[in-house]
């Protein structure tokens, strides 16, 4: 007999939408977060393009009503990192954190990935403040200025290219000569008046008082430093997927994201993975949370097909 229907690994918008819907559907949730509630979001000043918001609403506050929501449908929180993640012989899962070991008879990771941070001086402090790893997010709070954009790959190009909608310039600072982007990114950059580009250029340090000011940046060939005026900074080095759980469990990606199919499964019948971590994610809070609901969707047919299975485990 396990412990939980469902247990669900993280809780930021996919994963507080998947305990919603799976509290809801009366199944015994247990959610678990090593971090913050809402991931990403919860440091999002504003988030102004998730529907039903047109005011836009502060992402620790979305995160908490999310949570609410999950609560009051019965879902339990457990705030702890999950140390590892067993598929067991009876096809139930074992959950182990510092603090205790649970099964649950259907897993939901949902366990995000982390923008990957210069760390230079100033870029914590300002993060939020004119430092951002989502164009689509906030190019808007960006009209009229002048940002740069860091990275050579296809989201620098991507998001820098929506960002000029907004920005009155957007110069990409890029740490080679070469760009890493696929060619009709580099085509349609190159093409836009308001894109300007700095070779061989590293940022040193990002300054300001309330917001971002100022960044020093270095050239690498030369040695020059110089300071830039700007009011904003956006950072696409790379993202890391939080894939320890699954590493030797389900089949991942190149980048290190869990391959899935269109219901979130992964190869392993019973485990799920949904929002950023899964391979193709669209990165938005909104998807992540169609990726939450349709996880748990899937879950619960999961279990329901297994209790009406003459073998049902847990
Ligand atoms: P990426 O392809 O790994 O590119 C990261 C870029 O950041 C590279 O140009 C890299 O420089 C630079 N970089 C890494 N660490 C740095 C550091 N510490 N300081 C300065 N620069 C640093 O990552 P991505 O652009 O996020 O793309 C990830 C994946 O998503 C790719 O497979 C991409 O094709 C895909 N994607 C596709 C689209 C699209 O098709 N529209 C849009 C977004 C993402 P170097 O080049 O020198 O290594």
């Amino acid at each position: 007999m396990s412990d939980y229907d469902i247990a669900i690994i993280g809780a930021g918008g996919a994963g507080l939408t998947a305990a919603i819907y799976a509290a809801r559907a009366r199944r015994k949730t247990i959610v678990f977060e090593g971090k913050v509630l809402g991931g990403q979001i919860a440091t999002t000043d504003i988030v102004e393009n998730y529907p039903g918001f047109p005011d836009g609403i502060n992402g620790f506050d979305l995160a908490q009503r999310m949570f609410q929501q999950a609560e009051k449908f019965g879902a339990e929180f457990a705030y702890e990192p999950v140390d590892r993640l067993t598929h067991l012989p009876d096809g139930g899962f074992q959950i182990a954190t510092s603090e205790r070991t649970i099964t649950a008879r259907a897993a939901i990771v949902t366990a995000g990935a982390d923008y990957n941070k210069l760390g230079v001086p100033g870029e914590a402090e300002f993060t939020g403040r004119g430092v951002s790893y989502c164009g689509t997010c906030d190019a808007a709070f960006f009209v009229g200025k002048e940002v740069i954009v860091v990275g050579g790959g296809d989201s620098a190009l991507d998001e820098g290219l929506f960002i000029t909608r907004y920005a009155s310039t957007v110069t990409v600072v890029h740490r080679r000569e070469t760009l890493r982007a696929s060619a009709i990114l580099q085509e349609r950059a190159f093409a836009e008046p308001k894109m300007r580009f700095r070779w061989n250029t590293v940022v040193e340090a990002i300054e300001g008082t309330d917001s971002v000011e100022r960044v020093r940046l270095r050239n690498l060939v030369t040695g020059a430093v110089e300071t830039l005026p700007i009011d904003g900074v956006f950072i696409f080095i790379g993202q890391t997927p939080n894939n320890h759980l699954l590493r030797g469990l389900v089949q991942l990606d190149a980048g290190g994201h869990a391959l899935v199919d269109l219901d979130m499964a992964t190869g392993v019948p019973g485990l799920f993975v949904a929002g950023d971590l899964r391979t193709r994610a669209a990165r938005q809070l909104v998807s992540a949370a169609g990726d939450g609901a349709t996880a748990a969707i899937s879950a619960e047919h999961y279990l329901t097909t297994l209790d009406a299975s003459p073998e049902r485990h847990g």
